[in-house]
């Protein structure tokens, strides 16, 4: 499985699946979340009613409606308090549960947002090493290639560091 790391706008990319990094009622928020939902057109939001919410740490899909994604596979990031809250055990449980999904709809090409570093205030670094290792450690037959796709400047930089360094050391 190939891993890419982008800077751009997840809304953008042209795949089989993006990543919504949502909240718990799913019905649409700021960051990444409003973003997709305004690309994608109302539809999403009436799709994402007959959900009743998502788990944190869970993973739902809908379709991507005006997205050239096909599908849009939600997840709802831990909000970091202070590391005692099992928010790692919660992030990696959010990037397995969407492999899962992109396997179960038989994605070939999917991209994540970084998880959790936004409003949810999730140290970039710590939470850069749980998306690779997690998307590293995943045993993929459809999924040959993922994007992480960052927004901002520092967030790209976190995750392409960590990138070279795990080359490195392979
Ligand atoms: P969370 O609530 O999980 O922290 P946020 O949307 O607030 O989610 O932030 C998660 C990450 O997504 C942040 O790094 C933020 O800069 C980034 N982001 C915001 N808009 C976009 C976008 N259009 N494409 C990709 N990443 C985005």
């Amino acid at each position: 499985m190939e891993i890419h790391i982008i800077q751009g706008d997840i809304t953008q990319i042209e795949c089989d699946a993006i990543v919504n990094a949502a909240n718990n009622s799913l019905l649409g928020g700021g960051g990444v979340d409003g973003a997709i939902h305004r690309q994608a057109g109302k539809e999403l939001l009436e799709e994402c009613r007959t959900l009743h919410g998502c788990a944190t740490g869970d993973a739902k899909v809908t379709k991507g409606y005006r997205l050239s994604a096909r599908y849009v596979i939600h997840t709802v990031g831990p909000v970091y308090r202070d590391g005692q809250h099992d928010e790692a055990k919660l992030l990696k449980s959010c990037y397995k549960k969407c492999l899962e999904k992109a396997e179960a709809y038989q994605c070939h090409h999917i991209a994540f947002p970084s998880i959790s570093t936004g409003a949810y205030r999730y140290p970039t670094s710590q939470a850069a090493q749980i998306a690779m290792e997690t998307i590293e450690q995943f045993e993929a037959h459809y999924v040959q290639r993922v994007d992480i796709v960052c927004f901002d400047d520092y967030t790209y930089r976190t995750y392409c560091q960590l990138l070279k360094k795990n080359n490195k050391s392979a």
